[in-house]
Parts: C-alpha cells; structure tokens; sequence
C-alpha cells in the first residue's frame, strides 16, 4: 500500500473502535421524576451506557502519519 499523500510505501493497516456513547438523559430523568416519582428518575439512567461502536479499518502512513481509509 502507498501513501496517497507522499507516495510511501511504510504503510500499516489499523482498526479503529468508535464508541459513540450516551449521557445521563437528564431530560428523561426530570421528565420521569415529574411524572412517576423516584421510579422515573431512574428511567433517566436507564439510557445510560447505550452505545454504538463502529469498527473501521485504516492505513495509516508512518512518513507522514496520514490516516486514509481502505
Ligand atoms: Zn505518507
């Protein structure tokens, strides 16, 4: 593989994990706190941790430290 920037050959592959992550929804907290007490507080914290990982491959130049995908 060639580095499409500087045309070097020292090229590795990497694979990347991105983890899109939720925070507490505060909204959903209030709301349920409002509506159903304590009990929808917790809902609140309940979308907590919801996650989306993506897994994407790269090569990435050792010259120039470019990232280009595959
Ligand atoms: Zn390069």
């Amino acid at each position: 593989m060639r580095c499409p920037s500087c045309g070097s050959e020292s090229c590795h592959i990497i694979e990347e994990s991105e983890t899109r992550q939720k925070g507490y929804g505060v909204c959903s907290g209030i709301c349920g706190y409002l509506i159903l007490g304590p009990i929808g507080f917790l809902c609140g914290l309940c979308g907590m941790g919801e996650g989306k990982t993506t897994r994407r491959a790269f090569w990435i130049c050792q010259s120039c430290g470019r990232k280009f995908r595959v």
